[in-house]
């Protein structure tokens, strides 16, 4: 899959997972700084020793785990869906925002000045890092207001604006309110109909009932004919901010930070009661298919609990039962499984129910943390390919953890290299196998098993253990078991930078494409 004309469908930018160790001021750094695209409908690969930090990478996007810092952006669902509570917050206090972004840029100028100034070594070094920190609290100040505001942050006098998005804001509200209602009226009326069918087959007064379901009618009715009105509203408000935005055309500030503003949805500063929204949307199929499925469910329950939770059926719906037999066949499973329990199943079944489960939802994002891995060879490759083909079918995005190299290669579109909670290397499959510019790229790949006995390859294993993510090494990372390290990289931790198209490598030195000379 090429990924040049690619939607995203997640922007991550400098996520941070810290864990706080009981000992105060001590943290786990799980993920420290990742930034990286998930395409709409591609599998991202995500390899790296145990311990890099994978798995938790994968469960904070899915935001299982609150991340500490950074920005996950989904756009799987737009602004106006959500109407989140930050999205107010940001207009309310539009010019206070606005002041701390001064300050902030301030602060960096300041930095960069010093930084200028200095001659090459260790201080100059450090004052690199402290720059970084800089340039990203701004930068980071900037977005908040830029994603959702636009140019219009740029303008003098802010209380106009904070009226004109404030009553976007409401307009949201209303149609999100409206529209949870919608869900929850429509599921009663289900049941009020499957109640009323059932007492009208046996041949009882069905008076109150139809009663009911004739209120019920009304209600979704009347529910129905207000969102279209709050929707007519809200396009109306977003139309207005339009026009104003076109009155800016030869603004150059204005048009610089309004391309800047989008409609995705920043998963980091959602309350849990709107993630709680969107956890059908992003799913999870886990590496131990026993620990995670319930002993006391049966595959139908187990199926089942997803679709309920998410008012997609009400319990006792018949037509809960064909979707629960539907989901299963989809999966590779019989129908008469469907009242069996978990440890009555091999572990390639046990993981085609922990798939169905997933997939039960209609998922867009599903997380794969090391789905196959428990797996025998021969059952890795059948799951494999149920990923494959479900993912073609429902047009579904993966990020496929794993520690396994060869089982990357084959699922994978791009791959992402992790090394101690950041990523130290992310290129198209093909070319990372065939190119791969990190020496911690090039150390995995030459500890892969190989049969080529013909060019004699022999298999370097990576010197050193992974080092503590309390306390890593300063400057790169990897450098304390790097064979090409420098004083430099013991300084300054080296950005992720694009070395060819789509080819991206986080190295001061990093190795040359293959067969040129090293850079
Ligand atoms: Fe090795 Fe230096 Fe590159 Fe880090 S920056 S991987 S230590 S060469």
């Amino acid at each position: 899959m090429q990924t040049a004309n690619k939607k995203p469908l997640l922007r991550i930018s400098n996520l941070k997972q810290y864990f706080p160790l009981k000992k105060k001021g001590l943290y786990v750094k799980a993920n420290d700084g990742i930034t990286l695209d998930i395409y709409e409908g591609e599998t991202l690969g995500l390899v790296g020793e145990s311990g890099c930090g994978k798995s938790t990478f994968g469960r904070t996007l899915l935001q299982l785990y609150r991340q500490t810092d950074g920005r996950t952006m989904y756009y799987g669902r737009t602004l106006d869906d959500v109407a989140p509570q930050y999205m107010g917050d940001t207009f309310k206090n539009l010019d206070k925002l606005k002041k701390n972004l001064e300050t902030y840029e301030k602060d960096r100028d300041a930095i960069r000045k010093e930084y200028e100034s200095m001659k090459d070594g260790p201080e100059k070094y450090a004052k690199a890092n402290e720059l970084a920190a800089a340039e990203k609290k701004a930068n980071d100040a900037f977005l908040d207001m830029a994603n959702l505001v636009g140019g219009f942050m740029t303008l003098e006098d802010l209380t106009p604006v904070r009226e004109m998005f404030g009553d976007l804001y409401q307009r949201a509200r209303k149609l999100h309110t409206a529209e949870v209602k919608l869900a929850d009226l429509q599921l009663e009326l289900d049941d009020a109909e499957f109640a009323l069918g059932k007492a009208a087959e046996a041949g009882k007064n069905t008076g109150s009932l139809q009663s009911k379901v004739d209120k019920l009618t009304a209600a979704v009715q009347a529910d129905q004919t207000a969102i279209e009105g709050f929707r007519a509203e809200l396009q109306e408000a977003r139309a207005r901010i339009d026009r104003e935005a076109e009155k800016y055309a030869d603004n150059a500030a204005f048009q610089q930070a309004q391309q800047y503003r989008d409609n995705g949805i920043d998963l980091a500063r959602l309350k849990y009661d709107e993630i709680r929204l969107l956890r059908s949307d992003l799913q999870m199929i886990f590496q131990d298919p026993y620990s995670s499925l319930n002993p006391r469910m049966t595959v139908g329950q187990i199926i089942s609990e997803g679709m309920i939770a998410h008012k997609m059926f009400r319990k006792n719906d018949d037509r809960l039962q064909q979707e629960i037999i539907r989901v299963m066949d989809d999966a590779g499973l019989a129908s008469y499984f469907i009242h069996r329990f978990p440890h009555q199943f091999s572990g390639g079944q046990r993981q085609r129910i922990g798939i169905a489960r997933s997939l039960a939802v209609r998922p867009k994002f599903v997380v794969c943390d090391e789905a196959v891995s428990a797996l025998d060879v021969s059952i890795q490759s059948q799951i494999i390919n149920l990923l494959q083909d479900l993912k073609e079918q429902q047009n579904l995005t993966y990020l496929f953890i794993t520690h396994d190299l060869s089982v990357v290669k084959y699922i994978s579109d791009r791959i992402g290299v992790m090394y101690l909670g950041t990523i130290v290397e992310l290129a198209e499959s093909e070319e990372l196998f065939n190119s791969p510019r990190h020496p911690y790229t090039e150390a995995l790949m030459n500890a892969i098993p190989t049969t080529d006995i013909e060019n004699n390859r022999k298999i370097e294993i990576l010197e050193g253990d992974i080092p503590s993510p309390v306390n890593p090494p300063k400057g790169c990372k990897f450098h304390t078991r790097c064979r090409y390290c420098t004083e430099i990289c013991e300084h300054m931790d080296p950005p992720l930078v694009e070395c060819s198209p789509n080819h991206f490598v986080a190295c001061h030195h990093m190795l040359a494409e293959k067969g040129t000379e090293q850079a």
